[in-house]
């Protein structure tokens, strides 16, 4: 039968637009950045021919528990503002081998180009992400600019940083009720910082890099994207907060829980003091 044409891919256009917004947010300068969008194989047979492999690339980590899933994935080093005019070029089609430790490209990554750079942190992402979500679909990094500065001014205490984030807009604590993770600062595209990732990701779907930037992790693009959004937006108020001479009245603890309360979330334990 014919296939359909990928470009026409729900998921394909939701990567190429989703780059592009973020691009034009100017939280992915550059090459930084990189989206992985879990798919499954009756979503990607329409449009490819799942035995024919382009290409196998080894990775130097164990995907194991990802073996036979398919992705689609952003390239490496390829710029975000390219993908949604050159898309075959600056985003790929993969599937984990059976072994784990291969790639094995479908579509895309043209002219010899790489999955992300930042395949270990997402992979151990998905793993991790997929035992407490089993519906969880994208993990998504970028350089949100305010978030990026806060790690710069405030405390790194998970616990500081996500009560902050909560009191700078109402909708916060709704969004993100686990709050969110902050890793040590380590060296990008290596496992050690997949790991220390991955292990944040189970409890929170938010990882804050310190000095780089942030993981987001959801079901579908809009909810992963949302999410990154509201915490950056929270983020740019503080900024805005700080810069008009700091906070004279915010959001008390009391109020933080009738909202809980009102929208049915459970706030992190311990994070408020009532
Ligand atoms: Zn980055």
């Amino acid at each position: 039968m014919k296939k359909l044409d990928i470009l026409t891919a729900p998921y394909v256009q939701e990567v190429m637009k989703t780059s592009a917004n973020l691009y034009r947010l100017g939280w992915d300068e550059r090459n930084g950045g990189n989206i992985s969008y879990l798919l499954d194989e009756d979503w990607v047979t329409p449009f490819l021919d799942v035995a024919q492999v382009i290409r196998e690339i080894p990775i130097k980590f164990d995907a194991s528990k990802l073996a036979g899933r398919y992705f689609a994935v952003t390239g490496s080093g390829k710029y975000f503002k390219n993908i949604q005019d050159f898309p075959a070029e600056n985003m790929g089609i993969i599937r984990i081998s059976d072994s784990g430790n291969t790639v094995e490209l479908l579509w895309g990554l043209e002219n010899g180009a790489l999955p992300t750079s930042e395949l270990p942190s997402h992979f151990m992402s998905h793993i991790a992400r997929l035992e407490v979500d089993p519906e969880n679909r994208i993990i998504m990094h970028n350089h949100a600019t305010h978030l990026l500065a806060m790690t710069f001014t405030h405390e790194l205490n998970e616990r500081a940083f996500t009560r902050t984030l909560w009191q700078m807009c109402t909708e916060c604590l709704v969004v993100f009720p686990e709050g969110l993770s902050i890793i040590p600062w380590l060296i990008p595209g290596s496992n050690e910082i997949g790991e220390a990732t991955a292990s944040k990701m189970k409890e929170t779907r938010l990882v804050v890099w310190p000095q780089h930037g942030i993981y987001g992790a959801g079901r579908d693009m809009d909810e992963t994207f949302g999410l990154i959004e509201t915490a950056e937006k929270a983020a740019q108020v503080y900024t805005y907060v700080q810069a008009q001479g700091g906070v004279r009245q915010t959001l008390e603890d009391e109020n933080l829980q009738q909202l809980a309360d009102a929208f049915g979330v459970t706030p992190h334990e311990g994070y408020l003091d009532i």
